[in-house]
């Protein structure tokens, strides 16, 4: 497999401050901030510091320092937020879209959280 980074894009410009955000829970390796269209109650954007494109750049190429960063991350957003069913709170959704066929808009991976209010069934 092979991808290209485009630097340009939207959230590397948040990861070097040249965009604002408003984060939610930051690490070493490690962005998560609100969306901003956000699409439910909680709608938060977990993404990698480093240059990926999509789940399977990341997957492919992030150290395990990375992976299991992003991880935890996502684990402690649904705590933070109260969706977590773990924590005995009703759930959330997570979705990463990624090229064309799933319509990725920004090419930097990221992961959305959902959760809030029922989110009815994606798949039949
Ligand atoms: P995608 O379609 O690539 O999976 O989702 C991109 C997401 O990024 C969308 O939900 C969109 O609302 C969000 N987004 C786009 N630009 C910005 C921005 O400048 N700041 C924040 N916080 N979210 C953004």
């Amino acid at each position: 497999m092979s991808f290209s980074y485009d630097d340009q894009n939207i959230f590397a410009k948040i990861l070097r401050g040249e965009i604002p955000n408003d984060t939610v829970l930051e690490t070493e390796h490690t962005l998560a901030f609100n969306d901003i269209q956000p699409q439910a109650p909680v709608h938060v954007l977990v993404i990698p510091k480093g240059p990926y494109v999509c789940h399977d750049h990341f997957a492919a190429e992030a150290s395990e320092a990375e992976l299991v960063d992003f991880m935890r991350v996502t684990a402690q957003v649904c705590a933070m937020t109260g969706v977590s069913p773990g924590d005995g709170n009703p759930g959330y959704r997570t979705i990463s879209n990624a090229g064309e066929a799933g319509v990725q808009e920004v090419p930097h991976y990221h992961l959305h959280i959902l959760g809030g209010r029922g989110l009815g069934r994606m798949l039949a």
